[in-house]
């Protein structure tokens, strides 16, 4: 798979305004867009393009835009500014046709008033205050989803909610044509990795189908040894290896067969353009061990994955890895695993049999080799890191049979206070907000699986964007949840605003 890259995706800029006003005050309007566009397309927070259209002022130039936005490959949605007054029937025909998402950017040329000079000239080519509301009804009265980012187009928050959207846009335009495959399905009996895969390919996109073993069993097998060398010389020097790992090393044969599996499984991937890929412990019939250090290097190279058959773990991580590109942070599979309880200082510590991804080490990683102690397989090769301390995110999806509801939990990760010499994963402990008591009561009211998509790139907001563009509910447990109110909350998108195609 080659590297994700944002910039090959657009944005299109689009401003409206009408007629009435004239060709002088049209020619400063789209001075005026012109620049807004190049501004926003210039800042290098903004991971892709942000493209100028014409001023749109008759209806039928709002809809040709938008039939060109919904058949143009590379625009993953549309930014639109009301620099003047568009009235909003105008909007209509182009608004029922939209395909794509829409970012409402409520501002304004000018950031302050000319208190000396302004006059009804002035007011009357400014008044996004007046014309955005307009644009902001016909949104409601149509109940089209969209963002509405409000301030002046300079200000730092501001290109950060743009931004921040436009990963969102991204990650929804990726999942559109992106394949799953699930080899070997479900761990058997586990309720929450299975669903509907055909009701999320419609409202998600992703496109999930399973595999047998042998389809990725011929790819591994296929590896020539003059590969596997090469792997495991790459191994060496990426990561500590343990003395048993290296040249030498009684182990060393493990590590060649893991290195085999890697190659193997990436040649699978790629052969059929998969973005991602689960796989179970209890099926993995024709390889040596469970893929681990495998899945933690596929992790970091951008692909989505789950474990246990878990697609939507493998679609979210997808998603979480396109959302965050060139973000400072990392961003993994993960699994609520076991708590510290102690009474002043409680904390989650999240890790996963193998699976999680070195994109959240803090340091070298590790590479070792311990028994699994399940699956009747050998001895996995995995590498065993911390997560740095810092803000993170916990985001998954769950299909509660009628829709697909998101569960985001707020955490704060922190060194552990000791040690865990002996614990060999990688991990990270985490404080969720406002405290585990509540957020743990609540995510488990909520039906949040045991498969989080952890990260320490990534906001609540970006999540928040991408659940609106995907049309489902999206619950938040954060330093201001109550569980009373949030138990209210599910009750209440339990009355069917969420209710899927
Ligand atoms: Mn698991």
């Amino acid at each position: 798979m080659s590297a994700i890259n944002l910039k090959t995706f657009e944005v299109w800029f689009i401003t409206g305004s009408q007629d009435l006003y004239g060709d002088e005050t049209l020619r400063e309007v789209a001075r005026h867009a012109q620049e807004v566009a190049a501004a926003l397309d210039a800042s290098p927070q903004i991971p892709v393009r942000i493209v100028f259209k014409p001023v749109l002022t008759t209806p039928e130039q709002i809809r040709d835009v938008v039939l060109a936005a919904n058949a143009a490959p590379n625009c993953i949605g549309l930014a639109a500014w009301m620099h003047t007054f568009s009235p909003a029937k105008m909007w209509i025909a182009g608004l029922k046709l939209l395909q794509k998402p829409l970012l409402h950017l409520h501002t304004q040329f000018n950031r302050e008033i000319p208190w000396s000079t302004i006059d009804m000239d002035f007011m009357n080519t400014n008044q996004s205050a007046h014309g955005g509301r307009e644009f902001g009804f016909i949104g409601a009265r149509m109940r089209i989803a969209r963002k509405v980012v409000v301030g002046h187009w300079q200000d730092q928050d501001v290109i950060t909610d743009v931004a921040t959207w436009t990963r969102a846009a991204a990650a929804r335009h990726d999942a559109l044509t992106a394949r799953i495959a699930r080899i070997g399905d479900n761990m058997r009996e586990v309720a929450v990795t299975e669903g509907d895969k055909v009701a999320a390919q419609i409202c998600l996109g992703y496109s999930v189908n399973g595999y047998g073993l042998g389809d990725v069993v011929k790819h591994i097998d296929a590896a020539s040894d003059a590969d596997v060398d090469r792997l495991c010389d790459q191994y060496e020097e990426q990561y500590a290896m343990a003395p048993a790992l290296r040249r030498g090393g009684q182990r060393r044969e493990s590590l060649r067969d893991a290195a085999r599996i890697e190659i193997g499984l990436r040649r699978f991937l790629e052969a059929k353009g998969f973005v991602g890929y689960t796989n179970t412990f209890e099926n993995l019939y024709g390889m040596k061990q469970l893929p681990g250090i495998a899945s933690q290097r596929l992790m970091a190279d951008g692909y989505g994955f789950g474990a246990e058959g878990d697609w939507k773990a493998a679609a979210m991580l997808r998603a979480a890895k396109v959302m965050a590109v060139g973000l400072p942070g990392g961003t993994s599979f993960m699994e609520d695993y076991t708590y510290h309880l102690k009474n002043d200082n409680p904390q989650v510590l999240g890790s996963h049999m193998l699976e999680i991804c070195p994109s959240i080490a803090a340091a070298q990683p590790s590479c070792e080799i311990h028994p699994l102690g399940i699956g009747g397989k050998e001895d996995p090769v995995r590498l065993v890191f911390d997560a740095p301390p810092g803000p993170a995110v916990n985001a998954t999806v769950v299909d509660l049979g009628d829709r697909f509801r998101m569960v985001l939990s707020e955490v704060d990760v922190f060194a552990p206070e000791q040690p865990m010499e002996k614990l060999p994963v990688a991990r990270a402990m985490w404080k969720p907000r406002p405290d585990l008591k509540t957020a743990a009561a609540a995510w488990i009211q909520a039906g949040g699986s045991h498969h989080p998509t952890f990260s320490q790139a990534l906001t609540t907001e970006h999540w928040e964007d991408l659940a609106e563009m995907w049309g489902v509910e999206f619950v938040v447990i954060d330093g201001d949840t109550r569980l009373r109110d949030f138990k209210n909350i599910l009750r209440w998108n339990d009355a069917g605003v969420f209710r899927r195609a």
